[in-house]
């Protein structure tokens, strides 16, 4: 998560939001990212898509078996399922999201009926850290 988090930081630097993640085999980073909206202009660059795409090259495989995502905020809709179809073992999150989450909030992807991978899920960690950062980029805008 402190990787997930480094990755935050460095997308709050580039004036992006603050979301980062990583994707661990093993005991090993194999892919991690961060938000890219603005400077790909690409509405589904989110940290987690990226990460997924990362790590699918290195792997050569639409298929990640064995691999755990950390991400620094809950997964919305669109990540949630690009994580169920690349069989994410456990996923990682740490701040909540009320208004865009669909894991433990929203439309709670991995509960539904159209969805035939369900990780483990582990939310919480370092969760005020990344808080912190993303109310100081949001605070930042208004
Ligand atoms: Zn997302």
């Amino acid at each position: 998560m402190l990787e997930a988090l480094r990755q935050a930081k460095i997308a709050f630097e580039k004036d992006e939001v603050p979301v980062g993640a990583v994707i661990v085999e093993g005991e090993k980073i194999i892919a991690a990212a961060h938000n890219q909206n603005l400077s790909l202009n690409d509405p589904t660059a989110h940290a987690e898509i990226l990460t997924l795409r990362q790590a699918a090259q290195i792997k050569n495989s639409s298929r990640l078996d064995g691999c755990d995502l950390y991400v620094t905020l809950e997964p919305c809709a669109m990540c949630a399922s690009a994580i169920a179809l690349a069989r994410i073992r456990r996923v990682y999150y740490a701040a909540s999201d009320e208004k865009f989450g669909a894991v433990e909030n929203g439309a709670r992807i991995f509960n539904s009926s159209s969805c035939h991978h369900h990780p483990e899920i582990y939310s919480g960690i370092s969760e005020e850290e990344s808080r912190e950062l993303l109310q100081s980029f949001f605070r930042s805008k208004r």
